[in-house]
């Protein structure tokens, strides 16, 4: 039995990035970049109108005296839509009508808006001072030439989108999706709209694990329910063959361990751990087959999902060549205070009593590994350390935050 940290250590070292491979623009959403994109010009590539009005020389607007507004008359020699270049300068006394997004034409240093001006006869009257610089946006302002734009590593939002959009990128650097592919055991389950016996029970963890395979960034194959035998289990691995992770469920716990464990042995799986100082999830079985990852986790349907984010989530970010792998960490302060039995890592499902200004998470009532609902409520793993018996309410404590992959 290995402690949490080793265990997340020794998965993220058999881990690699996979290769990167170019999609369009489009398509780019949710995927991950592979190099850095740099911006190639200026963002934006000149300096503009912020503003309609009309683009100036600021010391024109305040002629003479102090401070305050002032009233000056301009020449007006040009009109200047956007996506029109300028083709006169401005000199002493001369203005040009400018629209917001049109290139500010050279002499000019500010833009007066509309609502300060009057125009009449090829004259515009300018009712307020500007400064230089005002309501005009510099060339390269958001980004300069040579600048990264988007680095690698980076999840692709929105956001990243149209930085990548505005660097002009029709194409887009991604790493490969990893495939994963999933195989609930047991006798005792069967698959929700199929008839059901007593003592059987259905299937949440395959439906549950594809899920979080899905969220995380990777294609998933659902490969059904392998019976508690041997040859099941081998006519499922075969299945298998191709995906970069593998993740089973159930099987892996003392009583029969041998199932699971000795199948994926005999199919040619290196054990590098079995069994983890955690709790839950303590049974959580990682190989590798080749630069194929198999996890096998335990069957209870919280240590199920407990044990993804906890292994199986780094290991895809990992592949995805993410810059952060696994649940984002912060702190809280811990609502109610909790009494445990020492000797394992404990990740309690946790809830947000508080967001602000300070946080605060209580544990679910209920940590029972075979209770799902925890997990359907909790939207924190509260991570109290091996040693610990007891957290007194109003401590910090470390938490995992189970939302926003
Ligand atoms: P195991 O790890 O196979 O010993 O299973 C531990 C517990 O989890 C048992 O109560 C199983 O019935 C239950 N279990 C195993 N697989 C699943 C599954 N796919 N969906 C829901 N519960 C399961
Ligand atoms: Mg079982």
């Amino acid at each position: 039995m290995i402690e949490y940290a080793k265990a997340r250590d020794l998965v993220l070292a058999a881990a690699k990035a996979l290769p990167a491979e170019s999609v369009p623009l489009a398509r780019a959403l949710g995927r991950v970049l592979a190099s850095d994109v740099k911006a190639r010009e200026d963002i934006p590539p000149f300096t503009k109108a912020t503003m309609d009005g009309y683009a100036v020389r600021a010391a024109d607007t305040a002629p003479a005296g102090p401070e305050g507004p002032g009233r000056v008359e301009l020449e007006v020699v040009a009109d200047l839509p956007a996506g029109r270049l300028p083709d006169k300068d401005i000199g002493p006394g001369q203005a040009v009508r400018i629209m917001t997004g049109a290139p500010l034409p050279r002499g000019a240093d500010a833009v007066v808006m509309v609502e300060d001006t009057e125009s009449h006869d090829g004259v515009v009257t300018v009712r307020r001072r500007v400064r230089p610089g005002d309501n005009i946006g510099l060339a390269g302002e958001d980004l300069r030439r040579g600048e990264t734009a988007v680095s690698r590593g980076s999840l692709i939002g929105p956001a990243e989108i149209g930085m990548l959009a505005a660097a002009g990128l029709a194409r887009v650097p991604v790493t490969r999706r990893p495939k994963l592919a999933v195989i609930a055991t047991g006798d005792e389950i069967v698959e929700p709209g199929r008839p059901k016996r007593r003592g059987q029970i259905r299937n949440s963890n395959g439906p549950a694990l594809s899920a979080m395979a899905a969220e995380a960034g990777v294609e998933v194959a659902y490969l059904g329910i392998a019976r508690d035998r041997s040859d099941a289990l081998t006519a499922r691995l075969a299945r298998a063959k191709g995906a970069d992770i593998l993740v089973l469920s159930g099987g892996v716990s003392v009583g029969d361990y041998d199932l699971v464990k000795s199948g994926l042995e005999a199919w040619g799986v290196r054990p590098v751990f079995w069994q983890v100082r955690i709790k839950p999830g303590k049974p959580v079985f990682f190989g590798v087959r080749g630069r194929q990852l198999v996890f096998g986790l335990p069957g209870n349907p919280t240590s199920s999902m407990v044990t993804f984010h906890l292994f199986v989530r780094p290991a895809i970010d990992r592949l995805l060549g993410r810059a952060v792998t696994g649940p984002e960490a912060a702190t809280a302060v811990l609502d109610r205070t909790v009494s445990l039995k020492p000797g394992r890592t404990q990740f309690l499902r946790g809830l947000f009593v508080g967001r602000g200004p300070v946080l605060r998470v209580a544990p679910y009532e209920d940590q029972r590994s075979g209770v799902l609902r925890s997990m359907v409520s909790g939207r924190v793993l509260i991570v109290v350390p091996a040693g610990t018996s007891l957290v007194e309410a109003g401590r910090e404590v470390e938490i995992l935050l189970l939302d926003g992959f």
